[in-house]
């Protein structure tokens, strides 16, 4: 349910709702804008149904949100969620591009791409400490160490980082050392682990599962943001279909759909997404042009060297290279790179 109030609601006026609301036990999401303020109501729909809301004074008009998905979803909030991480802000004009290895192999590796892709103009770093392989017997992340070299990384360029978590006994360790915390796909419906990152401060990075709808996606940042964290970037990164030439089906229209359906910035994958480093340029271009607000991409100084996705990462000059012909397509869209 979400209470819009009137234009001239007073401060008290909003404090007696929210008070109210806490009383019966539902939990209020109080978003202030530009023009008016409004209240999302989460809990017991019976507890909802049975209040009179629209009486209350200071209330314009009270919306019930029929999707399932509610603090996600648009009517929310209209304005649209941007995320600050220091100084690159996520959701706003600029398209923000996080570049790096699949996953941190050593500090010379890490802190090199780091140096790369600034120069290239990436506004953060990426980086796997934690990574979910297919199998048990392929390398699983330098884990403590790998967020140690990320943060040194950091520390010498500026560049802000997103690294994976996969275990809801690492949550804590990572949100100590990074700026985003990413959610893979492998884990998107790993509810303990969405509950887990909902109760941390940093904001997360939400992969789309291998082969998830849209709505299934929007239910689990649900699951984040009803924990009280309401900083959640979607990222789209490829989907499972009968098509083997790409290592997934880079789902264009998930960019346009999802913008319809939440308030959530939307990251496209186009690494993952491909599968193969050609491909990043024409995946990245079609995702800007269909109004994505950020690119997250693989880069490694030596991909034959790779411990994963070698085949997909891009080189560093090749990425500069890249980094150019997105920032046509950014300006023709009116945005920035
Ligand atoms: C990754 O970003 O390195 C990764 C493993 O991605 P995904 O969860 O999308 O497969
Ligand atoms: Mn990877």
């Amino acid at each position: 349910m979400i209470i819009v109030l009137r234009p001239d609601a007073t401060s008290s006026q909003i404090d007696h709702i929210v008070e109210k609301t806490k009383e019966k036990g539902l939990t209020p999401f109080v978003t202030r804008g530009v023009e008016r303020t409004i209240v999302g109501l989460i809990g017991d729909e019976r507890i909802l149904a049975a209040w009179d809301l629209e009486n209350i004074p200071g209330v314009e008009k009270v919306l019930a949100v029929l999707k399932p998905f509610k603090l996600a979803s648009l009517d929310f909030n209209p304005e649209r969620t941007k995320i600050k991480i220091g100084r690159v802000i996520i959701g706003d004009t600029q398209v923000v591009v996080i570049a790096g290895p699949c996953a941190v192999e050593s500090e010379s590796q890490i802190i090199e791409t780091a140096q790369k892709v600034k120069e290239a103009g990436a506004h953060m770093l990426r980086g796997g400490a934690f990574k979910p392989r297919t199998s048990p017997y392929s390398f699983q992340g330098l884990a403590e160490e790998g967020l140690k070299y990320l943060a040194k990384a950091r520390e010498e360029t500026g560049l802000p980082f997103v690294t994976e978590v996969m275990d809801t006994r690492d949550v804590a360790l990572v949100n100590e050392y990074a700026d985003v915390v990413q959610i893979g796909a492998r884990n998107m419906q790993n509810f303990a682990l969405l509950k887990e990152a909902g109760k941390y401060p940093r904001p997360v990075l939400l992969k789309r599962g291998l082969s998830n709808t849209m709505e299934e996606l929007l239910m689990s940042a649900e699951y984040i943001m009803s924990e009280g964290n309401m900083q959640v970037m979607l990222c789209e990164r490829g989907i499972r279909t009968f098509e083997k030439a790409t290592r997934n089906t880079l789902d264009i229209s998930a960019i346009p759909v999802l913008k319809d359906m939440t308030h959530l910035p939307i990251i496209v994958d186009p690494s993952h997404g491909g599968g193969k480093w050609k491909w990043v340029a024409p995946l990245s271009k079609a995702a800007i042009a269909a109004g994505c607000d950020g690119l997250i991409i693989e880069v490694h100084p030596n991909p034959e060297e790779a411990v994963s996705d070698g085949s997909q990462s891009l080189r560093p000059d090749k990425f500069q290279k890249v980094m150019e012909e997105l920032k046509v397509i950014a300006e023709a869209i009116g945005r920035r790179l």
